[in-house]
């Protein structure tokens, strides 16, 4: 791991300010307020912005491939953190677009990904069941072929951001007889297509996601990702991208663990209390000041965290310290974001969002059994009843 300071050129230095630039004047702060109220974590004026500028081609491809280089790709991040770009949508889009790459028939692939480029076409995750999320592969939504069409029947839960979208990428059964990893096919379909409702969700945190239904919706067979029965091995490569299942780059140019963005949000609120109990005195308070100080240790040891390591220590930290931070803060963090005489410190914020941080994308629980199966080598583990004690 290097970790010397990256001395950027005149050239990357121009670069980013006209990056920051840009995503000044497009992420306003009507923009903010409306994401805050929608909760959409998304807004289409601002992405096709992106998409007509080329950012978003430029992010999505290699350096090899006319895309950022390392250097300018860490500059591009970086600042639309600063800036607050709404980035769930552009982050499932970006995704889903690599199975698009992969296994798509040409005549889909090569519409979706200008789409893509452009901004008119965005991508969303349907895995997770009413019934069940964490094993994904246990899919009821039943596909069934007639001629060359499938026929589509089942529900989704959490399809986030499927309102904002125009295909989502979606795990169906095609053979409820086979062994579960044999039994899937995974399909784009068009979001318009008659016998699809969508239905707004609210979590704790305000963001907006979606229950989607699909009865008898028909599908091409063009849109089908890879092989019938095969759809474990299209899914598996975006779900380990999801699970932070990658490795780290060691160029320093690159977050060490996935979730960093979502840990912004809590170093923010930590930088904000120790501010406001700075400027009020109420530092001087031993109590304060020494929990401060373990959440800011706490924090830092998190953000350090590589890999899947980082993964569960950002998710836990933020949900162990943000009490904290609303306690230190005092009854002026109760008030949301924005509200007439509250102090906008973000810890009210982080402490609702941190349980969802340490759901989606895999649970924390199921993180921590991967770890010890094959980080630690524990087996593993046994979920059966346990046996009853001889009396
Ligand atoms: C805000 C938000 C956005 C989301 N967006 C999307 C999206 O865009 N697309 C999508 O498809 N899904 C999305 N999800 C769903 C998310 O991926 C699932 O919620 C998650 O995978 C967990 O599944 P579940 O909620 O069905 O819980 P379950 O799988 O039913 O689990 C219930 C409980 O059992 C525990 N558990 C389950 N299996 C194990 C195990 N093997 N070992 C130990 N404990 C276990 C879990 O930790 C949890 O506590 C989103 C969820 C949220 C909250």
């Amino acid at each position: 791991m290097d970790f010397s300071t990256v001395e950027l050129s005149a050239e990357d230095e121009a670069f980013r300010t006209e990056v920051r630039e840009f995503l000044a004047s497009i992420v306003t702060e009507d923009v903010i307020r409306r994401d805050r109220e929608t909760g959409d974590n998304f807004d289409e004026g601002v992405h096709l912005a992106l998409g007509s500028a080329g950012y978003l081609e430029k992010e999505w491809k290699t350096e090899a491939d006319g895309g950022f280089s390392r250097v300018r790709r860490r500059i591009w991040e970086l600042e639309k953190r600063r800036a607050e770009v709404p980035w769930v949508t552009w982050g499932t889009t970006s995704m889903v677009a690599r199975s698009v790459a992969k296994f798509a028939s040409p005549e889909i692939r090569d519409d979706v990904l200008r789409g893509v480029f452009d901004g008119s076409v965005r991508l969303c995750l349907g895995y997770t069941e009413p019934e069940g999320g964490s094993d994904v592969a246990t899919c009821k939504t039943r596909a069934v072929r007639d001629g060359d069409q499938w026929v589509i029947n089942g529900s989704k839960m959490f399809t986030t951001g499927a309102h904002n979208c125009q295909y989502v990428f979606l795990i169906t059964n095609t053979d409820p007889d086979a062994p579960k990893h044999k039994s899937l096919t995974m399909f784009l379909v068009p979001l318009d297509a008659d016998g699809i409702e969508i239905q707004g969700i609210r979590t704790v945190d305000g963001d907006r996601t979606n229950i989607v239904y699909y009865s008898d919706v028909r599908v091409d067979d063009k849109y089908r990702l890879g092989d019938v029965n095969g759809g474990w091995t299209v899914v598996r490569e975006p779900l380990d991208a999801e699970h932070g299942a990658v490795a780290a780059a060691d160029d320093g140019l690159a977050d060490v663990a996935i979730m960093m963005h979502q840990a912004g949000f809590m170093a923010e609120a930590a930088d904000n209390v120790a501010a406001l109990v700075g400027s009020s005195g109420a530092v001087e308070d031993g109590s304060v000041a020494y929990r401060l100080g373990r959440s800011v240790a706490r924090l830092e040891a998190s953000l350090s965290s590589p890999s899947i390591f980082g993964r569960v220590a950002l998710a836990q930290t933020m949900r162990d310290i943000a009490p904290d931070l609303m306690d230190i803060a005092g009854s002026v963090a109760a008030l949301p974001i924005g509200a007439d005489g509250g102090a906008d410190d973000r810890s009210e914020y982080v402490y609702r969002f941190a349980p969802l941080v340490g759901i989606y994308g895999g649970t924390l629980e199921v993180f921590r059994n991967m770890i010890a199966q094959h980080v630690l080598g524990l087996g593993k583990p046994n979920y059966s009843a346990p046996k009853a004690k001889a009396s």
